[in-house]
This record gives C-alpha cells, structure tokens and sequence, in this order.
C-alpha cells in the first residue's frame, strides 16, 4: 500500500508512469547517497535487458560468460563488476625492478598444477604457457620448540627428530584417509560429519599429533592454503577441501602434480583479460558494484547496482565469494541455510610479497628459496615474525625474485604496523635464512589482501565448525539466481582450477534451462579429482630413518632387557 502510494507521487512529479523498480532503486540511491556522498551516485536511468547477467568479473565469472557464448553465441549477456578492473583475486603487476626494467609478477593466484584438468584446458585453449616452479636445493624449516632454523636437502622435512618425521607421516596419513571419505558436495553425509564439525582443525591435530615441530608444520602450511590459523577452520571443511583437491599432500607440494607445480607466463590475470576480449568488451561494465537482486512473480530478475544502473534477465550468475555475497539484498531473501553459511564463511587472510634481487644468490649458496616457518618468536608487537613461507619466484625471463606470504593471524597482526616496518621486519628474517644480501633488493612490492574492496582478504572463504549441514546450499540456485565461484567448485575448491570448473558448472545450469545441449561440458564438470595420493616423501629416502629409529630402539631393548 505504501509503496504504491509512493509510485503514485513519483509518476505525478515525472508525469510518466513508474515502476516500483524505479522507486526502490530511486530509494536506495538517494540513501547511499546521503551515507557516503558518493559523487558518482546517479538517479536510476532506463533498465537494460538481456538473457543473462553475470556479477563478478573473476576467472569464475569469465569462464561462465565464455563457456555460454561458446554453447550459444547470440544470447545477450551483462558482466557486471564492481572493481575498475577484471580478474578478482588475480592480480598481474609490473613491478620496476631497477635501472628502468619491469617485469611482470603476480600478486594475487599464481600456481597451476598438472592435476588441474579446468584451468590447464583452459591456459591451452588460450594459448598461455606454463613453466615449473623452480625447487632444486638446500630447504629451509624454522618449526619447533626455540625456533630453530633448520635445513633439508632430501625430501624429508627438517622437524629436529626422527620421530617427528614419522608422527608427521602418520598424521597426514590419517588426514589422507579421513578425507578421502568426505565429499565436497555435500560433508554432511559422511557418518562422522557431525562430530568433526564440532571439531577445529586445531583440535583435530592435538589428537592425533604430540610434537611441536609437526603441529608448527601443520600450522604453517594451514595458514597459507586457507590464509587462517588451525583453531579457527572446522575440521570437517579442511578434510573435504583437501579432498576436492585430490588429497592434503597435494596442497603443500610444488612437485608434480602439487598445488605449486607450475607457473603460468606472463601471469594469471591475462587469463580473465583474454576471455573479456573473447565475450566482449562492451558487455563487460566495470565499477558497477551490485548491491540488490529482485526476483518476483515474472520470468525475470532485477539487478541494482551502486551507481544507480538497472539491469533485467531472465538469470542471474552470482561469481563472488561468500563474504561479498552477505553485502547484497536479496528479495526474496536467502533461504535460511545459505544465509547461515554465508554468514560462517569469513575469508582468510594473506599478504603477499615479492622480492627482487640482481642475482639469484640463494641458488648460488645451495638454497632453493623455499622456507617454512612458524614465524620464529614475537618481533615488533606482533606474536610471531612475518614470514610463513617463501618460494623462488625468478621468471621465465630470469628476473631473480622471491615470493612469500605472511598469512592467517600474524597477517592481521602484521598488518597493524606500517608498510616499511612490515618491509625491514621480513627482509631481516631473509637474512638470518639466508645471509646479508638479502637486506639488499632492487625492489620490494606488497599486496595486503585484506585492504582490496570486494574481496576483503585471500586465498579463500572457509568454513568455521557447527555449520556445515548448511554446505550442501552452496550450489543450490536461489530462483533464477544461480553460482559460481572458487568456493562452490568440487575440483580444487579455493583455486584457479575450482574458478574455471565452477564457471562451467554455472553456464551448464543456465544453458540447460535455456534448452541447450550441454552434454560434453557437463562431462568436463563432473570429473573427479585424481584419487591417487602422492606420498609426500620418496619411500627409500623415508625408509632410512625409520629403519635407523627402530635399530636404535631394538639396540635399546636389548642392551636392558637382556
Ligand atoms: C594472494 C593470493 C594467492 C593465491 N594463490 C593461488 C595459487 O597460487 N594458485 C591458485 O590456483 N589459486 C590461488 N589463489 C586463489 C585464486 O586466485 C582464486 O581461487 C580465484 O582467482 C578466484 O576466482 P573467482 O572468480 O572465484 O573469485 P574472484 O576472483 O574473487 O572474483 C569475484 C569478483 O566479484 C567481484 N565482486 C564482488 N562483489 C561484487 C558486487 N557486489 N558486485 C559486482 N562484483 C562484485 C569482485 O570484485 C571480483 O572481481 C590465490 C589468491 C590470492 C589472493
């Protein structure tokens, strides 16, 4: 009643029949006007038409708009994207590396693996190269009681005892086990869901791990998968993601196969930038943050945007992550399941820094670059240093570089002290690694995550315990709202490879209904991550420790008991 007497008094002052969009639009422009005095908030022109909208200019979002105009080249699609850029969570930036050379680099996704058919198809049906992760030499490992830096030239980890190789081993053996019985679709329908919802990560490796140095090791390698600290993540999401990826060994290697395997030339955000030429520049409308969705009793859906623009389809593909989706007003409102996962979903936290040096003198010492660390005692005000891990990031042009992460809590830490304390702090802890070149770089280039609007934080969105019965509503459509996104993928979930094959899923779904036949991709979307399982250590070189441990056990036995 109220709202048509609204539209009355606004057809009365523009002597022209309105629409109730017009007003609730009119509405809610003028409210986040006055709020933020958005300069370029205008009022709501004419609405525009198309068959599709897809919000979020990700990879997911790309691979959607490309797969369905590949399927049906003359259905009208919108790409909405709130950023003044293309490519989400893929970031390719050229960095000036001194004496007036840039090179490329990412600062967002940057690794593919072997075992990612989606992404893999999809860098060769764009003619994008790959290179491999370059991994040969001494390793470094900072875990453990006093913080001692260690190093490793086999495969076997450096955790200060025999026995903690070997508790790390069983460990992941456990976990392997475990996951591979839980389903990504749906958790929930594992008999012991329940309980391992109840249960953080944390918890799960209390119980089944007793020595520092491997609790360290799992620490260190959750906060850079998820970009968050063990007691925060459900067990029962850590065991299925890993699953989605074709097991936990998988996460951590850069050996074949491994979620750090490869490089892509020229870097990942080309990706999205490719497939925007492909669909269409001109469908493509940047800094067009979408912030309410309106389904009613037609066939069609509504689409607002920030900047006051009206957009109307027949369906809607949603391509942004879980924390974003939480900032948008749907009507009708979200089942109560989804909006509970939402709500539980937080995203992690990563701030990624690049390195680059005149030489490759890590390499020339014995070193591959590679370091794991618990961060090494308080430095500044902050509980732990800033460096979780590090690789070698030199590039297909041989511009010597190191990459790193300070992720999960020392990254929220890390992130109240100031750009150039983050800075000394972190090339301070490469020295004592690796020695005093490491203080002398020809650049230094951060990029914290958290600050970037409409992704808030990084690598992923993660589920916190006691929600997971609502998983299963990730995918499910909302009316003629569909998904898409890293999260909602079966097939690497949280990475490159989860983008493409939800993107693909996502364009099925809506092709479908639009009476296609979408058989051959639907195939593509269905596969199975590989359910071989990489042992993390090469059995030989494992053996020998093993067999030395039980010698010296036997020898002590028999030395009291006979
Ligand atoms: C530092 C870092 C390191 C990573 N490392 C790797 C790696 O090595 N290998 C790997 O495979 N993966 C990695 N990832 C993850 C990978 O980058 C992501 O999985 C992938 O890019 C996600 O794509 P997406 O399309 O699902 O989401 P996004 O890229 O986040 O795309 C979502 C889009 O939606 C837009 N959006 C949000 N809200 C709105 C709104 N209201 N209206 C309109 N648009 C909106 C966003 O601006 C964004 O462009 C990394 C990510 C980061 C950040």
């Amino acid at each position: 009643m109220f709202q048509t007497e609204i539209i009355n008094v606004c057809a009365a002052f523009s002597r022209r029949p309105v629409s109730p969009f017009y007003v609730v639009n009119y509405f809610h422009c003028v409210e986040v006007y006055n709020k933020k005095k958005m300069d370029e908030v205008k009022l709501p022109n004419e609405v525009k038409e198309c068959d599709i909208i897809i919000i979020g200019c990700g990879l997911s979002g790309m691979t959607a708009a490309y797969e369905i105009l590949k399927l049906e080249p003359s259905i009208k699609l919108f790409l909405l994207e709130a950023k003044d850029r293309i490519g989400g969570r893929t970031l390719t930036n050229e960095i000036n590396i001194g004496g007036g050379q840039k090179e490329k680099f990412d600062l967002g996704g940057q690794w593919v693996a072997s075992s990612q058919p989606d992404i893999l198809e999809m860098l060769e049906e764009l003619n994008i190269k790959t290179y491999p992760q370059f991994i040969n030499g001494t390793k470094i490992m900072q875990v453990g009681h006093g913080n001692v830096i260690r190093t490793y030239k086999s495969d076997i980890p450096s955790l200060g005892s025999y026995w903690g190789v070997i508790e790390l081993q069983l460990f992941i053996w456990k976990a392997e086990k475990l996951a591979k019985q839980i389903s990504i679709e749906d958790p929930y329908l594992w008999d012991k869901a329940q309980e391992y919802d109840a249960m953080t990560m944390e918890t799960f490796v209390r119980n089944n791990a007793r020595s520092q140095s491997v609790r360290d090791t799992i620490q260190a390698a959750c906060r850079s998968v998820i970009g968050a600290d063990l007691d925060r993540v459900s067990a029962l999401f850590f065991l299925a993601y890993a699953n989605s990826a074709g097991g936990i060994m998988k996460l951590l290697m850069a050996t074949e196969n491994g979620a750090q395997e490869l490089r892509v030339k020229g870097g990942t955000q080309q990706i999205s930038e490719i497939l925007a030429d492909r669909v269409g520049r001109e469908n493509v409308q940047l800094n067009q943050p979408v912030s309410a969705i309106y389904q009613d009793q037609t066939e069609f859906v509504t689409v607002h945007t920030l900047t006051g623009k009206i957009f109307r389809a027949r369906h809607v593909i949603a391509s942004i992550p879980p924390n974003c989706i939480t900032r948008i007003q749907f009507s009708p409102p979200l089942s109560e399941d989804r909006k509970l996962l939402m709500d539980n979903m937080p995203v992690g936290h990563l701030t990624k820094f690049i390195i680059t040096y005149d030489k490759t003198f890590w390499r020339e010492n014995g070193f591959s670059g590679e370091i794991v660390s618990n961060g090494g005692g308080p430095l500044l005000t902050c509980s732990t240093g800033p460096i979780s891990v590090v690789y070698d990031a030199t590039t297909d042009k041989n511009v010597p570089a190191l990459v790193g992460f300070i992720a999960g809590r020392p990254g929220v830490e890390w992130h109240r002290q100031t750009a150039e304390e983050r800075r000394s702090s972190i090339l301070g802890c490469l020295s004592e690694f690796f020695g005093s070149w490491a203080l002398q770089p020809t650049s230094f280039t951060e990029k914290v995550w958290a600050d970037e609007e409409y992704n808030g934080g990084c690598p992923v969105c993660f589920g916190v315990p006691g929600v997971m019965f609502t998983f299963s509503a990730l995918r499910r459509p909302h009316g003629r709202i569909h998904w898409c996104g890293t999260e909602t993928s079966t097939h690497w979930a949280g990475y490159l490879n989860g983008a493409v094959q939800s993107g693909r899923r996502a364009a099925c779904e809506v092709m479908k209904l639009n009476g296609k036949n979408v058989t051959q991709l639907e195939k593509l979307v269905s596969r199975k991550p590989s359910a071989d399982v990489d042992p993390p250590y090469s059995f030989p070189s494992l053996l020998t420790p093993i067999v030395v441990f039980l010698a010296v056990l036997a020898a002590f036995f028999s030395v009291y008991f006979f």
